[in-house]
């Protein structure tokens, strides 16, 4: 059983729906692979034969596997994926028999009209022509629908008419290559002379709620908008701490199961998966990959949890915020430098050579968090995650970096010019001596840091649960290629690799912050060293426009101006419609449900009213609850109507989204909630926090 079990682990299933290497090395000649190797490795272009070689290869595989359909497999500007479902079937033209086809011109390219995804004017409707070209660096998968029945999925690139970027794939796997540029040039610089592919990796967490499906669909709000408008707190939230790491309840171990399996045949590899905070949150860790395939995998695992939920009758949401006052949910995004030898060039180093490697990569990093914080803060800048950030449960909105207190004195020493720090890991005794003898971590656990040092990797807090993960990382390759660019530079000017440093280090350090994120001393303390302190998402957007963040991507090929500025208009667009669907939910709510709700329970006090004063009986009390709910009821009535006043002047800019609006919504939530707690639950029309929170057991 237990050998079973391993066997199983080992190799059986996992990613038995992927067109791996070793499954294209089998099925190509091998002039054919060895073109598609160069391709992959060296970036070289990809051969038209060797094309419909790879096409009909894939094809054979994808039908011996059941999918009689392939789609091009993209990440649009939604944030999310798009596809569109082609039969392998064509006609013979002469004879009129079926025929099973896919040609290399198929594979590389396809047309995708997708008009109506966002383009940020980039392209007109009336030429509104996508294209889409493979990546040929993220595998194509089988992806199955709940019946098993299974649809190619080729990863591709999405562009427009004239080349420019209109996915988040597109722009990052630029910065992946600027990153590899610069990063090999420092190395060179070090003395090394054999690596030759310089990667980041990245492992996203992804935290979730799992609710079940018929409250789910008892509210308009979720389904409209992904999050409660309204709900008063429940008597128990997340107060006792008693959900976190807590026993998972069965049905959710279901579904983690069910998740698993599914995952794991497409490759993707999930790893732990615990019960987060907030009562029914959950998160799920994978292991790390290649930035690309990790964004890819990422955006299937979000997928999935949506997916299996729903067939087990639970729902799962991936908002930032689904519940006002409960802790909400980000996406943990762990990052390093990985090279084709098999280096983490942010481990700290066991002798000179690897010290002086870690340090310069460690510095580089430091200095480019500090410089382009704005563009960090704007990569996770959305309308939900706004209700997250800065709240006491995820970082703050000041970008900081926490390296810990040994890590910090390490680096002012060397930059004082003493020797280079060697790492030697610190034993610790738990005061047991039959319990194993345990190395400290280098890792400190402060949670609160926005991006911190964690023994080997950044790990980048404050991403959106929802977000994919492609500009986040596009700016992290971006930033960290400009500041190893500047190293290089100075190295090749002739300067000395240690004043590089020191001067890097020197400029930048006030970035660096270890104690406690959340505190309220922090921010005047933030203050004081001039870090920037972007408060709202339409000015940390607003930063995309800034000369020095056009220049930056510019400069290093990942984005033009033209996309850049378009990106800032669509994440812009989003937020108002966003924010418009939000407004236009409660008001339908308030008036259609929660009035109406409020009437009924009016209506019985009164009748109770009349009915006691016809047997002769006095009561206060009625009457006294009766004036109060009708007094919250104007409230709530004016708070609706200067709602919708507002929308009607609304002049659809971001600016007064979150001026006029946003307050005004703020304002209707309020009166909604205080008459949640005034009538009886029977009547009211929305299933309570309480129910949501806490009934998937
Ligand atoms: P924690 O909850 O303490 O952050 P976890 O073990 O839950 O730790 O998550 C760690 C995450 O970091 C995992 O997703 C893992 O894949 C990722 N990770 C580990 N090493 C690297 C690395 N070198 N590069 C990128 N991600 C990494
Ligand atoms: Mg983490």
């Amino acid at each position: 059983m237990e050998c079973d079990l391993k066997k199983r682990i080992e190799k059986d299933d996992f990613g038995a729906d992927v067109f791996t290497l070793d499954r294209m090395e089998k099925r190509l000649g091998r002039d054919e692979f060895e073109a598609l190797c160069a391709t992959l490795n060296e970036g070289k272009p990809l051969e038209f034969s060797v094309a419909e070689a790879v096409a009909r290869a894939m094809m054979d595989w994808a039908l011996e596997r059941g999918a009689t359909q392939y789609t091009h497999w993209f990440l649009p500007l939604t944030g999310s994926t798009a596809e569109k479902r082609t039969g392998f079937l064509e006609l013979d033209g002469i004879s009129g028999r079926p025929l099973a086809s896919f040609s290399g011109k198929s594979l590389i390219k396809g047309e995708a009209d997708g008009s109506s995804l966002p383009s940020g004017g980039l392209r007109a409707t009336f030429e509104a022509r996508g294209y889409t070209t493979w990546d040929c660096t993220s595998p194509a998968f089988i992806k199955r629908d709940s019946a098993g029945r299974g649809c190619l999925c080729i990863p591709t690139a999405f562009c427009s008419f004239d080349g420019a970027a209109l996915d988040a794939k597109t722009p990052l796997l630029r910065s992946m290559e600027a990153l590899n540029r610069q990063a090999l040039r420092v190395l060179r610089h070090l003395g090394d002379k054999t690596t030759r592919k310089v990667l980041p990796t990245v492992g996203g967490e992804q935290e979730y709620f799992l609710i079940d499906k018929k409250h789910f669909l008892m509210r308009k709000d979720l389904i409209y908008t992904g999050r409660t408008l309204f709900g008063s707190a429940p008597a128990k939230g997340q107060e006792l701490s008693d959900q976190y790491y807590a026993a998972t309840p069965q049905r959710v171990l279901k579904f983690m199961h069910e998740l698993n399996e599914r995952l794991r045949l497409m490759g993707v590899p999930c790893k732990t998966e615990h019960n987060e905070v907030a009562p029914s949150q959950y998160e799920l860790a994978p292991l790390f990959e290649s930035a690309n395939l990790a964004v890819d995998h990422n955006q299937l695992t979000m997928e999935m949890m949506r997916r299996v939920a729903d067939e087990q009758g639970l729902t799962c949401l991936l908002h930032e915020k689904p519940f006002k006052n409960v802790n909400g949910s980000g996406k943990h995004n762990n990052w390093s430098l990985l090279t084709d030898g098999g280096i983490n060039l942010l481990k700290p180093g066991k002798d000179e050579q690897s010290s002086r490697r870690f340090l310069t990569f460690l510095i580089a990093i430091i200095a480019a968090v500090d410089e382009y914080a704005s563009a960090l803060r704007m990569s996770c800048a959305t309308i939900g995650n706004e209700h997250r950030l800065g709240g006491n449960e995820a970082p703050p909105q000041i970008i900081s970096v926490f390296l810990g207190e040994a890590l910090q004195n390490e680096l002012e020493q060397f930059c004082s010019g003493s020797s280079l720090p060697i790492h030697h890991k610190e034993r610790m005794s738990i005061g047991v001596s039959t319990m194993a003898e345990l190395f400290r971590d280098d890792d400190d656990r402060n949670r609160t840091s926005p991006f911190a040092f964690t023994g080997n990797k950044f790990e980048f807090r404050m991403v959106g649960s929802s977000q994919s993960l492609g500009l986040p990382n596009t700016v992290l390759n971006t930033i960290a290629a400009e500041s190893l660019k500047r190293i290089a530079d100075a190295l090749e000017g002739g300067e000395q690799l240690s004043s590089v440093l020191a001067s890097m280090y020197r400029e930048h350090e006030r970035v660096i912050f270890n104690g406690n994120n959340y505190a309220a001393e922090w921010l005047e303390e933030a203050k004081r060293r001039g870090l920037p302190l972007v408060d709202n998402t339409v000015d940390a957007i607003k930063s995309l426009g800034e000369e020095r963040i056009l220049e930056l991507f510019a400069s290093h090929g990942v984005m033009s101006r033209q996309e850049i500025l378009a990106q800032e208009e669509i994440a812009l667009q989003n937020y108002v419609t966003a924010g418009k669907i939000e407004a236009g939910t409660m008001l339908r709510i308030v008036r259609r449900s929660i009035l109406p709700a409020c009437v009924g329970y009016c209506e019985r006090l009164a009748n109770s009213l009349r009915l006691l004063e016809q047997v002769g009986v006095e009561d206060r009390s009625q009457r006294i609850m009766l004036t109060r709910l009708s007094g919250e009821m104007s409230k709530c009535l004016s708070a609706a109507d200067e709602l919708e006043d507002a929308l009607r002047r609304f002049d659809c800019s971001a600016e007064s989204m979150r001026d006029h609006l946003k307050p005004r919504m703020e304002d209707l939530r309020e009166a909604v909630d205080r008459l949640e707690c005034m009538i009886d639950k029977g009547l009211w029309p929305l299933p309570s926090y309480g129910e949501i929170l806490f009934s998937v057991t």
